[in-house]
């Protein structure tokens, strides 16, 4: 099954999301706004320089030629590292450079009037050339652009740290602040989870926010309040229906019984009494079985706990079903491997049924003829019921249900009596010891049934 996201996780993620496309496209922007006028610093530079040895050329103008030439070589090595040249219109030195313009690899010339910018590597390193064209004189200039590739190295480095780190604070930071304002909707949903039917009149917390959630659960609980009403009803319902059709249920058994006994009955009539007798028996046992269901559910059932030797109870219970086994030709076994005396804290008369249901299923889906084994087992921890058959099994899809009340496996089960009430008893009296239930079983192979009673203190023992 897909497995769901908390709303947590997914306000994370979505934010998230933002944030990083977000802080991309500013560091983006940021590198080539911080390049561009990194460049146009560059750019303003040369110009200025470039100014400036033009005011020099003129001012110099009227000296001898040695005097400018030597004046311009200061003034190269003073401002641009040396990169500086002055060449006529057809590209010819009209001044001898700087030893270093010589060495650099300068653009080829060709020159409109006016300033002309270019960029070119020269031993691995970028450079800036301006080369300013004015009637009968060219200079040429250029500037590294080392110090910008460093800066924006540097800018490059802050954003691949500062961006997964913004990122893990902000995600970390919203994850906790959503967790923290959706905890309530947690609360809610696990007391939400554990009520059922058996504890209805449990309440879902009110968290006092004054908002969605609050509204949310003041109406759930209101809605529980109905359905505990409802099912409070159905339960009386219930109770009341199974006590009041008993006697009727018998009188009418009473009355086939007598008829039936008529000395000279004619045939028809008497199998027609006789399956009203059956019949009889099988409602008046359902009636039985959701009458202890509804007491139980009342909390009205009445327990007579008392030290029970469960190695006697079970054979006496064997012996009995013995009987019925054999009218179908199975076999059933009884054992006890009991290292120290089976006697736990239990009502006698509610284990004896508990027995009885699950020996009695056993007997029932068993086709014939069949193997039943029964055994007790004392261990230190608790005693150890386990009631085996080479039955037809139960089906993993069935398994989870045949403990729910009027559930059964297969409708093609309907030839065999029952009304999917048995393991509901059997269950609630286990419950009503501390005893768990266990099934191992497989489809036409058969299944095994264990119910594990603790040795208690008398005082834990309660009815459920
Ligand atoms: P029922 O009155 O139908 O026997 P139970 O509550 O005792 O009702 O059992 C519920 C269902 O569990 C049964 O209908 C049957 O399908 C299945 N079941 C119980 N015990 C066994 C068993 N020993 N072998 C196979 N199926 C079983």
């Amino acid at each position: 099954m897909k497995r769901r996201r908390t709303i947590s996780s997914q306000l994370t993620i979505w934010y998230s999301s933002v944030l990083f496309v977000s802080l991309i496209l500013f560091g983006v922007t940021m590198w080539f706004t911080l390049d561009h006028t990194l460049v146009a610093g560059r750019t303003r530079t040369l110009e200025r320089r470039a100014d400036r040895l033009g005011d020099l050329l003129r001012s110099t103008e009227s000296e001898p030629d040695v005097a400018r030439a030597n004046k311009f070589l200061a003034f190269a090595d003073a401002t641009g590292g040396g990169l500086i040249q002055i060449l006529h219109e057809d590209g010819t030195l009209a001044r001898p450079s700087p030893s270093a313009a010589e060495s650099f690899p300068w653009p080829r010339l060709e020159t409109p009037q006016g300033d002309r910018l270019q960029e070119i590597t020269f031993s691995d390193l970028p450079y800036l050339v301006l080369t300013r064209s004015s009637p009968g004189i060219i200079v040429r200039m250029a500037a590294p652009l080392e110090g910008n590739r460093t800066i924006l190295r540097a800018f490059s480095q802050g954003l691949t740290w500062t961006i997964p780190a913004l990122l893990l604070v902000s995600a970390l930071g919203g994850y906790i602040l959503s967790r923290r304002a959706l905890k309530p909707v947690d609360q809610i949903t696990a007391a939400a989870r554990s009520i059922t039917v058996s504890n209805l009149a449990e309440r879902l917390p009110v968290p006092q926010t004054a908002d969605e959630l609050q509204r949310l659960s003041e109406m759930h609980n209101a809605m529980l309040a109905r359905l505990e009403t409802a099912v409070n009803e159905l339960k009386r319902f219930t109770s009341d229906a199974s006590h009041e059709l008993r006697s009727p249920l018998s009188f009418i058994r009473t009355v086939a019984e007598v008829a039936a006994r008529n000395p000279k009955p004619d045939p028809a009539s008497r199998r027609a009494f006789e399956e009203i007798i059956e019949e009889c028996g099988k409602a008046g046992r359902l009636l039985e079985d959701m009458l202890t269901l509804a007491r139980a559910d009342a909390g009205s059932a009445q327990f007579a706990f008392e030290p029970v030797d469960l190695t006697q109870l079970v054979s006496a219970v064997c012996d009995k079903a013995r009987v019925v086994a054999a009218a179908r030709d199975h076999t059933l076994t009884f054992s006890s491997h009991s290292a120290r005396p089976a006697t736990v804290w239990a009502d006698y008369a509610s284990i004896r049924r508990l027995i009885w249901i699950l020996l009695d299923n056993a007997i029932k889906y068993t086709p014939s003829p069949g193997i039943i084994q029964v055994s007790v087992n004392a261990k230190d921890e608790g005693v150890l019921i386990t009631v085996e058959d080479t039955g037809i099994g139960v089906s993993s899809s069935d398994l989870p249900h045949i403990f729910g009340r009027f559930y059964r496996a297969d409708p093609s089960r309907s030839n065999v009596e029952g009304a999917g009430l048995g393991l509901s008893i059997a269950k609630w009296i286990a419950d009503a010891h501390h005893a768990q239930v266990q099934v191992e079983t497989k489809e036409k192979v058969g299944s095994a049934f264990q119910i594990s009673f603790p040795f208690m203190a008398v005082g834990l023992i309660t009815a459920v």
